[in-house]
């Protein structure tokens, strides 16, 4: 006798259900999927018991007849696809026609559907995957879909499941996403009688965000101008600006078309987008939306369809990391509007109003040839710091009395009105903190500028930009020392010394395991030089033994030899300070260090009024 045998349906739908229905979010996700290509207004959900007691999912949208109420609790019955060739181009969430036959295979099932114009509804009962009843129902226009103990006849199922709250979480984040994806319409959600949301139609994915998550983290991010993106593939969404990210991939959220997926060429786009803008380990937080012609990914390579595969993945990649690039390049000029109170990049409408004295006889309007006025000059060039509305700025000032023996060292915390800078730029040095830190006054309040982080900042700028050109500019030692390694590690220099040349760094074989230091990076003052090139060999190592078979690329050499040729505890004189904020504002990422930290952080006149109790 044959040995094969053919699955009941019921057991088949159990089999099924195990690869779509893994927890109670995943029913969430399901349904709320179906409500949205059923063309839903208003969506909404309430759990009980982190969803293992009970999901209701009520929405507005178009509803079935009987006949359809039927037909889709039918594995493989659906409205979305006729064809193999339909699947290639599928723009709907759904089209496996697996999800409402596996849901009610293993929970208490009850559906009541109704479409507009029909006079009656039907409601159909399943337990455990057998149709009980079905029945005319008086719902309003839409579906609600109620689904009872989970897993109730699947124990082994039912005991992976997690504590309540941790099922609700996962639930709470899935109607995050589904929220976010569509901002046109408006989600209720009810955990436990209780409601932990409910959002209005019709918002931009901006608000939504903001009502999701608040206006702080709302505040951190920038958007993805519309420019960015070119070619069949676009880009946008907001992402969190350089310095503000979290240590996992919780809030990148990618979507494509509207589906919110997790993607290698997504991730790498990411990484290369923000570049150094991100510290190692760090996820940046982005509601991120590639559309993209259907055809041109493949949505069904996963059971809960969390995964695409793309044709081409270079492509997006690319159209990712220009989005990000474009972004953190428009997020430079508004940190700079907000660090120095300066308006933001645009030029103001102003300068193209009509000039005070119109040529006389000429209609100003109609008059093509009257130059234009010269547009103003960037954020370096405006006018001095405004005092801030209720605090009088002049109480911040020192006397100008303050006599001072050493005029070219910067005392901390002790400004220098004698000899006033030019206002070259938008902030006013007032003195050194802790030999670290520089402080500014600024339009909004005071600056620290972290010395070191900018020094690091600017010094990797020049070498990538020198390394493009001819190799970074380095200086001969007058007196060329003798550096010793290991076996290991002279191997390593041996085959980096190119790398290295071109960072600066010039070594020489000299006999087994020497080196002679020839010469360093122009901008690296240094006591020990030794010692500089055995801690960027150190650290070196260990990046490329945990960037396993991963070549060191320049970048990394770069950034590594920026870490040790800066040294904090430097004491600045006033040029030196001015300068260093000069080149650090003219940065292509001022913001932050290659390593990701930031270089400036702000107190605004509102903070410290509220510290002081000025204002509550
Ligand atoms: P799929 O979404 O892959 O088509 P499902 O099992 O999720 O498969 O749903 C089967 C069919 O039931 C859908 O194709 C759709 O026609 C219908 N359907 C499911 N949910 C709804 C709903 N909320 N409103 C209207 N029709 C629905
Ligand atoms: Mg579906």
């Amino acid at each position: 006798m044959s040995k094969i045998r053919l699955l009941t349906e019921a057991v088949a739908s159990q089999v099924a259900a195990g690869e779509v229905v893994e927890r109670p979010a995943s029913v969430v996700k399901e349904l709320v999927e179906n409500s949205l290509d059923a063309g839903s207004r208003r969506i909404e959900v309430a759990v009980r018991r982190g969803g293992i007691s009970l999901i209701r999912v009520v929405d507005d949208g178009s509803g079935m007849d009987r006949d359809d109420a039927l037909l889709c609790l039918e594995r493989h019955a659906t409205s979305k696809i006729r064809t193999g060739t339909d699947l290639a181009i599928v723009s709907t969430m759904g089209f496996r026609g697996e999800a409402l036959p596996s849901i009610a295979s293993v929970s208490k099932f009850r559906l009541a559907t109704r479409p507009k114009e029909a006079m009656a509804g039907t409601e159909i009962v399943v337990n455990g995957g057998k149709i009980q009843s079905v029945r005319d129902a008086g719902d309003a226009p839409g579906t609600t879909i109620e689904v009872r103990s989970l897993f109730f006849n699947l124990p082994a199922r039912r005991k992976f499941l997690r504590t309540e709250n941790t099922e609700a979480s996962h639930i709470e984040h899935q109607l995050q996403v589904q929220a976010l994806a569509h901002p046109e319409v408006a989600f209720v959600y009810q955990r436990d009688e209780r409601l932990v949301f409910q959002l209005p139609p019709g918002a931009g994915l901006g608000d939504r965000v903001r009502d999701l998550y608040g206006q702080q983290l709302y505040r951190e991010l920038l958007p993805v101008p519309a420019t960015a993106s070119e070619g069949t593939i676009q880009v946008t969404g907001f992402i969190s600006q350089p310095g503000f990210a979290r240590s996992n991939r919780s809030q990148q959220l990618c979507f494509v078309n509207g589906r919110a997926v997790e993607n290698p060429a997504i991730h790498a786009g990411l990484r290369e987008g923000y570049h150094t803008a991100l510290m190692r380990g760090q996820y940046p937080v982005t509601f991120l939306f590639i559309q993209l012609p259907p055809g041109d990914v493949d949505v069904n390579v996963h059971p809960a369809k969390r995964e695409v595969r793309f044709h081409r993945p270079s492509e997006i990649q690319s159209a990712v990391a220009d989005a990000i690039r474009a972004a953190l390049q428009e997020g430079k000029e508004n940190w700079r509007g907000r660090m120095t109170g300066g308006p933001p990049a645009e030029v103001p409408t102003r300068d193209l109003e009509i000039p005070d004295h119109p040529p006389p006889g000429g209609n100003p309007d109609t008059t093509p040839d009257v130059p234009p006025r010269p547009p103003p000059e960037p954020e370096l060039a405006i006018d001095p710091p405004r005092p801030a509305p209720s605090v009088p700025t002049s109480a911040f000032h020192p006397e100008p009395s303050v006599t001072r023996t050493d005029s070219d060292r910067l005392e901390p915390a002790a400004a220098d009105r004698e000899t006033p800078e030019p206002a070259r730029h938008d902030f006013r040095i007032l003195g050194l903190l802790g030999k670290l830190y520089l402080l500014l006054e600024s339009a909004e309040g005071l600056v620290l500028l972290d010395q070191h982080a900018a020094h690091e900042r600017i010094l990797y700028e020049q070498m990538m930009r020198q390394m493009e050109s001819q190799g970074a500019a380095s200086q001969g030692l007058l007196f060329p020392v003798i550096v010793e390694f290991g076996p290991r590690e002279s191997d390593w220099l041996r085959n980096h010394l190119e790398t290295l040349q071109t960072m600066g760094v010039g070594l020489e074989p000299f006999g087994e395991g020497s080196f002679k230091v020839e010469s360093l990076p122009a901008m690296v003052r240094l006591r020990d030089p030794r010692q500089f090139v055995r801690a960027v060999l150190d650290e070196l190592m260990t990046a490329g033994r945990s960037a396993s078979k991963l070549r060191l690329g320049e970048d990394v050499i770069a950034k590594t030899v920026c870490r040790h040729a800066v040294k904090a505890h430097d004491d600045l004189s006033r040029p030196e300070a001015v300068r260093l904020l000069e080149d650090l504002l003219a940065c292509e990422l001022p913001y932050c260090c290659p390593h990701g930290r930031p270089t400036m952080i702000q107190i605004t006149y509102a903070e410290l009024e509220k510290k002081f109790g000025r204002r509550t």
